[in-house]
């Protein structure tokens, strides 16, 4: 039986998804089994997203104009799309900045407004990503088919969401244990 090609996506989230990620811990030996990590900050080397992904895990919201060109990318190249965790879902922590209305009073107070000395906003075109006004949850901007809230999610929830997809079913994404927030 072929693997499942299976992603894993960092956008603007802390990384902490991925982390609960690692708390699959021996289950991680069963998950290569069934399925080949094809790209992922944490178990691949590779730097461009493949084409053909069965199932990718996005982590974190869309906040500048080289994540909505990765989930663009992603979206493309993908079968399964799962959001994966609050800010993916919501926009959560990142999306805090969106009170500020704009990228522009964001920058300004980040860079000049809070600075103790060499107050400079940032300004590489190429180089340093150009911030959206507001942090998107991923579903704005790409549909989305499956959602898994949590901040992070469980390593529980995280398998009992991946695995059935292994088995070419759909998760029950029901009940406290599937859909609590936080
Ligand atoms: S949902 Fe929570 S753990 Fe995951 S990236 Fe956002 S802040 Fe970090």
């Amino acid at each position: 039986m072929d693997k499942i090609k299976l992603a894993t996506v960092w956008l603007a989230g802390c990384s902490g998804c991925h982390m609960s990620f690692l708390d699959l811990d021996e289950w991680l030996i069963e998950l290569v089994q069934w399925a080949e990590i094809v790209y992922s900050p944490v178990g691949s080397d590779r730097k461009d997203y493949p084409e053909n992904v069965d199932v990718c895990l996005v982590e974190g919201g869309v906040a500048n104009e080289d994540n909505k060109t990765m989930i663009l990318n992603v979206r493309q190249r993908s079968k399964i799309l799962i959001s994966f965790g609050d800010c993916a879902v919501t926009a959560n922590v990142p999306g805090m900045r969106n009170m500020l209305e704009g990228s522009e009073p964001v920058l300004r107070r980040g860079y000049s407004e809070l600075a103790d000395n060499t107050a400079q906003v940032p300004d590489e075109p190429g180089i340093v990503p150009r911030l959206l006004d507001q942090v998107l949850p991923v579903h704005q901007v790409v549909a989305v088919d499956i959602f898994m809230p949590g901040c992070p999610p469980s390593a529980d929830r995280i398998k009992a969401t991946i695995e059935p997809l292994f088995r070419g079913d759909r998760p029950q994404m029901v009940g406290r244990d599937m859909i609590k927030f936080g």
